[in-house]
């Protein structure tokens, strides 16, 4: 018993050291942008610009952002019967982050069944558990074209302003592209990670060999392609990782693969479990596959990820494991007892659901955590034959703060003789010169730096998007949320009719199957936008009191996890600057995924029955 408590303080003192190290006055301001000099890291590497004349004419819907909101919105809105829908995305295409995001390894961490959207709808079957970025792009593709909703789609175009014209109720809303038309409904679904970011590493200018964020991968410089032929260009060539975050953790072994060298900049090691992918057979999806199934498939996920008791645990992966294990230890219980016993155990023990945020969860989450982490990091030990570079692989942190990562391909790369870890002791790059980086006063000379640095998050709207809404009476979102959001069911915002902004906060906030909080926002807005068409209504809004309340219940939810104050600093957790109430507005629903699609269903139902959206007014 004393040695468990001495171990875990030294495993706490540890992570207070690492934190300490890594964690930097400047918070977000450290990074910089892919604009000014470095504007030309941003263009568009995948499709050819085409020269278009502007749009002056009138849609019913207009939604900015084509990845997996507008296309999952769109569908929805064409099964609703409202055909006249416009996507406008700066990409050359659909998909989001998945067109973006072509590097080499780029794979889902969240199990296709759930994270796919719309299965069913279009009758596809995934190939693997964990599938690969261009099947999920190439799924993209298949609902833009399955709903129809390539025509009319302005791609290469980036949204200048968004105006609410009281007048004629409607929006207008003008682009780079010299688009000037009107909207009677728009929506906003950029996504949480859309911003890439580049490290303010001094000197990063200065560099004269090729250089490239992730999110804009140089398959003419590098060879091979996001399919995984290999990267043949880099036989050659010195190459320089900086990140070992989810990106880097996924492109880093197809580089060890053939780069000539590969040198690997880490600051925070990542927490990488096993991957465990298989193929998916058609037979055993086709004995699965009854109608509804891909719901009941999601809302089991969430209901293992939740405080409750699981009936049974179908997705079974990294992300169920960890709150399996965290109740386990709350609860006292074995997977078997769970497997076997689930929802009449409980009424068995008589044993309320666990409430997240109370001590007894904490101090569960903490045990189940050491647990897990040490497991981590003893893998490690076992998979890399270098004793000094598995030492430094280790994360010393609780897994949930920072994104954990899955790979079995991973920490193997940095056995080929090619791979070369520099690990920065939290530090991070000191210097980059003409000719390569610096660490520790070693200049490591490299042809080539692939930027692994992750993307903007939770900067302020404006900044992040490029564009405001201007509501009624003239007031821009982003001073509407300038101390915090604020929205009903983080979807609605008072003073900006007929706009919904699809993203995860305020709502199920849901980070382990973002598509899921889409896929639920997408069914709100098909209802509300369809009864609104029926009753013949020219304005949808909140009210503020709903609004407010709304606010007042999401500062309710007990703190999470992931902002504990022994965390290492990173983007889940505001740089380590601390937890304000404007980051605290960000925080989902107090009752955790499961709590808000509960609420936001029955909400739905009583809409459906009695025309009665709470919160919302309908007006003519
Ligand atoms: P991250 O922000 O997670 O990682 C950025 C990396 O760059 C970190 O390792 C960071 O170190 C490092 N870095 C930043 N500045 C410096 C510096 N000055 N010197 C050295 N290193 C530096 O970005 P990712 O693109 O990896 O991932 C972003 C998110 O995208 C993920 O959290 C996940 O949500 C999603 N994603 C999901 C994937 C999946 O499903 N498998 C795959 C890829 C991404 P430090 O950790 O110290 O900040």
């Amino acid at each position: 018993m004393m040695t468990t408590v001495l171990d875990r303080a030294d495993i706490k003192a540890k992570y207070a050291a690492e934190r300490a190290k890594r964690l930097r006055p400047e918070g977000n301001d450290q990074y910089q942008r892919l604009s000014g000099k470095f504007a030309a890291l941003a263009a568009d590497p995948y499709t050819p610009f085409i020269e278009r004349a502007p749009v002056a004419d009138h849609v019913t819907f207009a939604f900015v952002g084509a990845g997996m909101s507008g296309l999952v919105v769109g569908a929805r809105l064409k099964e609703a019967g409202i055909d006249s829908f416009r996507l406008i995305d700066k990409a050359g295409g659909v998909g989001g982050t998945w067109y973006w995001n072509r590097y080499p390894g780029a794979r889902c961490d969240t199990a296709a069944m759930i994270y796919l959207p719309l299965l069913e709808e279009t009758g596809y079957i995934p190939s693997e558990k964990y599938v690969r970025g261009p099947e999920i792009l190439a799924h993209c593709e298949r609902i833009a074209a399955h709903y129809g909703l390539y025509d009319k789609a302005l791609f290469h175009t980036e949204v200048s302003s968004i105006e609410w014209q009281e007048a004629t109720r409607v929006w207008r809303i003008t682009t780079n592209r010299g688009d000037d038309f009107t909207a009677k409904y728009v929506a906003i679904g950029t996504g949480p990670l859309h911003v890439a970011k580049l490290p303010g590493i001094a000197g990063i200018e200065t560099f004269k060999g090729k250089s490239f964020h992730t999110s804009r991968w140089d398959y003419d410089y590098t060879g091979g392609d996001a399919n995984g032929a290999p990267m043949d260009r880099l036989a050659d060539k010195r190459v320089a990782v900086i990140g070992t975050g989810a990106t880097g953790v996924q492109c880093i072994p197809q580089l060890a693969r053939t780069a000539k060298q590969l040198f690997v900049f880490q600051r925070t090691p990542s927490s990488v479990d096993v991957r465990g992918n298989h193929p998916i057979d058609p037979q055993w999806f086709d004995s699965i596959a009854r109608p509804g199934w891909q719901k009941r498939w999601m809302d089991n996920f969430v209901e293992n990820m939740g405080g409750g008791i699981p009936s049974e645990d179908l997705i079974n992966d990294g992300w169920t494991e960890i709150s399996r294990r965290i109740r386990e230890k709350a609860l006292g219980s074995t997977p078997a007892w769970l497997a076997k016993a689930g929802m009449r155990a409980r009424e068995a023990f008589n044993r309320p659901p666990i409430q997240m945020g109370t001590d007894r969860v904490r101090a569960a989450f903490e045990e189940a955590d050491i647990e897990k982490m040490e497991e981590i990091r003893a893998r490690i030990a076992t998979v890399v034959q270098d004793p000094h570079t598995a030492e430094q692989l280790k994360p010393w942190y609780s897994q949930l703060c920072k994104r954990p990562c899955f790979s079995d391909e991973y920490l193997p790369a940095y056995n080929a003789p090619n791979t070369i870890l520099v690990d920065t002791d939290g530090k991070g790059v000191e210097q980059i010169t003409e000719t390569g980086l610096v660490v520790g006063g070693k200049l490591y000379e490299v042809d080539c730096i692939i930027y692994a640095s992750g993307f903007e998050y939770g900067a302020n709207f404006q900044l992040k998007t490029g564009f405001d809404l201007k509501g009624r009476g003239g007031q821009m979102l982003s001073e509407y949320w300038a101390d915090g959001l604020q929205t009903l069911h983080g979807l609605h915002m008072h003073g900006f009719p007929n706009a919904f902004a699809v993203q995860m906060n305020q709502g199920a906030n849901m980070v382990s199957n973002i598509p899921h909080n889409i896929v639920d926002h997408a069914a709100t807005i098909a209802q509300v936008v369809a009864h609104a068409e029926r009753g013949g209504f020219a304005e949808i809004e909140p009210t503020q009191a709903a609004v407010s309340d709304w606010v007042q219940l999401i500062l309710t939810a007990p703190p999470s996890m992931i902002t504990s104050s022994d965390c290492t600093p990173g983007f889940w957790n505001n740089e380590g600057q601390g937890w304000n109430e404007k980051f605290r507005r960000s925080q989902g629903h107090p009752g955790g995924a499961g709590g808000f699609f509960r609420h936001i269903e029955a909400w739905r139902e009583s809409g459906r029955r009695s025309g009665d959206f709470a919160g919302l007014v309908f007006s003519k």
